[in-house]
């Protein structure tokens, strides 16, 4: 099954930020692979903006290399590097001060669509902003990408919306979370909204439990200081957590359009309880093998944020009052894999007898690596053995089923990156949902400040604190294995 690729219209994409890591890493790479794709037509153009001086040569072969470096597209043809390098440009700017705001202005095609990345500091993106509206590109055809963190507590998300309303209309602005540019977390949609099968039992009287699991191995290499001023609980689950949350737990909006889904969303994260401190565990990693343990990776031997942490979560609403959602995400653990899993309860009799064992059907989501998603349902042992009960996987990996050949899935940056320059705020979140995460994390981080609380230590390559195993036990539940 070959995807079908839609050329968007002509555009200017500029990256601040463009000699960056991330654009390095992600999003220069991305926009490469949709070049090749096809969907990019030969006149839209990438400019790279940074304060760094640069010439236009000497930014193109950084492109190069990036995608030398990161790209893992396995299909294009013999001298696209070249044809996209071709559409690329540089202007040199200073996000604080007027240097290169004229020259970016110079470069603007009218009557185009104009994205403007910030791949900045968070710090940077007011004044951005604020250049871009002096400067004459904050018009009806521009739009602005916020990567994250946005914000770091409700203050400041309030104080960064206010700011950008100032100079940009809401519908202009796209706040990036790349975990719902991924395929799988799309197909989660389409497979609630588009089957038969699911929604029904999508609900507390069939759904016992939902485990959301973001799990790493890396420890926070060289981001140690911002890791630190953050912790697991701001840099992972007030966004990526809560948003996979809600796609999981939102009504069926009436279509899929930008502003119904996210209202969806909006009505899930008022709906969350506050969380008691006996339903959260926090860890940081600590030493083995002669590597270094988390207040020594992050310079700071009093630190008191957390590498790790897992909770129980209520939402006082109708379909969901009595299904507990386990939220868990840590470094330094025994896996790369992240994974949502919808645990469904037993059947009310088993009609097999006791020998036969309590089953249950599992619907698997899984976001990294391999994605795609598993259904566990409970058949016959095969044999002459009598009548035994197993649990199998319907597996439905998307690299196989996409492509003969397993056709790339897509990263999401490619698709969030294509969704600006279409208009489409469908997987963006808005600047209500952000504010209302905040508010859900806000009473939860300072209860630590306030008591005074320390994250337990846990073993590097572990599934995090034995503390977040008795947060299920307790329940009469436990959590899945974390394995690649
Ligand atoms: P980085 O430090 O590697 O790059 C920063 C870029 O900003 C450089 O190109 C630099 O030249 C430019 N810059 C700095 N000061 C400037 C100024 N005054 N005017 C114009 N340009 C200026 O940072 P990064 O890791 O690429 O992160 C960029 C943004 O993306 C940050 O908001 C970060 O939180 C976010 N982010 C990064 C990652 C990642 O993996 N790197 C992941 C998620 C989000």
């Amino acid at each position: 099954m070959v995807s079908r690729v839609i050329p968007v219209d002509p555009f200017d994409l500029v990256v601040f930020g463009g000699t960056g890591d991330l654009a390095r890493r992600k999003i220069l790479p991305a926009l490469f692979r949709r070049f090749c794709s096809g969907q990019m037509e030969d006149d839209s153009r990438i400019i790279g903006a940074a304060r760094s001086e640069h010439s236009r040569d000497e930014f193109r072969q950084m492109v190069a290399e990036a995608i030398a470096e990161f790209n893992t597209s396995t299909t294009c043809e013999a001298g696209t590097v070249e044809a996209f390098l071709e559409r690329i440009d540089y202007v040199n700017i200073d996000a604080k001060g007027e240097e290169g705001w004229e020259d970016l202005h110079n470069l603007m095609i009218p009557g185009r669509v104009r994205a403007f990345y910030f791949s900045v500091a968070p710090s940077l993106f007011g004044d951005l902003a604020e250049r871009l509206h002096k400067h004459g590109m904050a018009d009806a055809d521009s739009r602005i990408v916020v990567e994250k963190p946005f914000g770091r507590d409700l203050d400041t998300a309030k104080d960064l919306n206010a700011t950008l309303a100032q100079h940009f209309d809401e519908s202009q602005i796209y706040r990036i979370d790349h975990y719902l540019g991924k395929e799988t977390v799309q197909n989660l949609m389409a497979v609630r909204f588009g089957n038969m099968l699911f929604e029904p039992l999508w609900n507390s009287q069939y759904v016992d439990h939902i485990q959301i699991t973001v799990a790493e191995t890396v420890g926070v290499g060289g981001r140690g200081e911002y890791y630190d001023r953050s912790g697991a609980m701001r840099d992972m689950v007030q966004n990526h957590l809560m948003q996979l949350l809600c796609l999981i737990a939102m009504e069926p909006p009436a279509k899929f359009d930008p502003d119904a889904v996210r209202d969806e969303k909006l009505k899930v994260i008022r709906a969350l309880d506050p969380v008691e401190p006996i339903d959260i565990v926090r860890g940081q990693y600590g030493a083995k093998d002669g590597k270094p343990d988390y207040p020594t990776d992050v310079e700071n031997p009093r630190s008191t944020s957390e590498s790790f942490v897992a909770l129980r979560v209520n939402i006082s609403n109708w379909r969901w009052a009595g299904t507990p959602f386990y939220l868990r995400t840590g470094k330094k653990l025994k896996a790369r894999s992240s994974e949502i899993a919808v645990v469904f309860k037993e059947t009310p009799h088993s009609i097999f007898g006791e020998e036969a064992g309590r089953h249950r059907n599992i619907l698997t989501i899984r976001l990294q690596p391999n994605e795609g998603m598993d259904l566990d349902v409970t058949i016959k042992e095969p044999g002459p053995g009598g009548m035994r009960l197993v649990d199998v996987p319907l597996d439905m990996t998307f690299a196989d089923a996409l492509g003969p050949d397993g056709e790339d899935v897509p990263d999401a940056y490619e698709r969030l990156i294509m969704d600006v320059i279409r208009g489409n705020q469908t997987l963006f979140m808005r600047g209500d949902e952000v504010e209302a995460a905040w508010a859900w994390t806000d009473p939860i981080i300072e209860g630590w400040e306030t008591r005074g609380d320390r994250p337990v230590s846990y073993d590097p390559g572990s599934s995090g604190p034995d503390d977040a195993l008795m947060l299920m036990h307790r329940d009469g539940r436990k959590w899945r294995e974390i394995r690649s």
